[in-house]
């Protein structure tokens, strides 16, 4: 309990102290608490400690905990960070007050007619696949201006971008570029930083900030 707030505490102050040198408001970043493979014992402390935004990856595991958690706790935001399957947009447009990885036209296609059904649109970023990776999701940044010209004929509500650079080498370059192409492209919110680089992605313009280890401590 002490643990989880004091880690909370932590990087709300790396957060804030980023902000400084940058210009930024704290406020202006949404702090997303990813709580993948965490069980609600892991969970509890950190809405003890205020924290209201919380991070899945999938679909499934998410809507075996987050309906009793919302229930036994009333308002708090859930947003989906993880790949996302077109069989599983239905899914995910009941559960998920937001979504991070819209990167294709047959789950935009998918997305919507959910969204037409039960009547809810829910918020979307356009992943981009900021360091083309083969085996990594998000869409090609030459697609870019396409796909988000799709997003925005679907009417699906634009969140913004995210992406996920690629592991092992210095991922502030990768936040630059993925903040240069929203700009490039009148596109506001930006979803970038981790646990272990956080702190670049919020001078850089992070919007929003997807958090597990730092919070939560290692995943088993
Ligand atoms: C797991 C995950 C995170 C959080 O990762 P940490 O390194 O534990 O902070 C963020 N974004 C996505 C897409 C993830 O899958």
């Amino acid at each position: 309990m002490e643990k989880a707030a004091s880690r909370l505490e932590a990087v709300r102050a790396n957060i804030a102290r980023m902000c400084k040198p940058a210009r930024r408001a704290p406020a202006d970043i949404t702090l997303i608490a990813v709580s993948k493979t965490h069980g609600p014992e892991a969970i509890r402390p950190l809405i003890a400690a205020g924290q209201r935004v919380f991070g899945e990856n999938r679909v499934q595991e998410a809507a075996a905990k987050w309906p009793a958690l919302r229930e036994a706790h009333g308002e708090l935001a859930l947003h989906l960070v993880g790949q996302l399957q077109s069989n599983k947009a239905e899914e995910a447009v009941a559960l998920f007050d937001c979504i991070h990885s819209l990167d294709r036209p047959s789950l935009l296609a998918a997305l919507a007619r959910a969204m037409d059904r039960q009547g809810r649109r829910v918020p979307c970023f356009v992943q981009v696949n900021i360091g083309a990776e083969p085996q990594k999701g998000g869409c090609a940044i030459d697609a870019l201006p396409a796909f988000l010209a799709e997003v925005r004929r679907a009417e699906i509500p634009l969140a913004g971008l995210m992406c996920v650079p690629p592991a092992g080498i210095e991922a502030a370059p990768f936040f630059a570029l993925l903040a240069k192409l929203a700009a490039d492209n009148g596109v506001r919110g930006l979803s970038m930083g981790m646990s272990d680089d956080y702190e670049a992605a919020v001078m850089l313009g992070a919007t929003h900030v997807r958090i597990g280890s730092a919070l939560f401590g290692p995943r088993g």
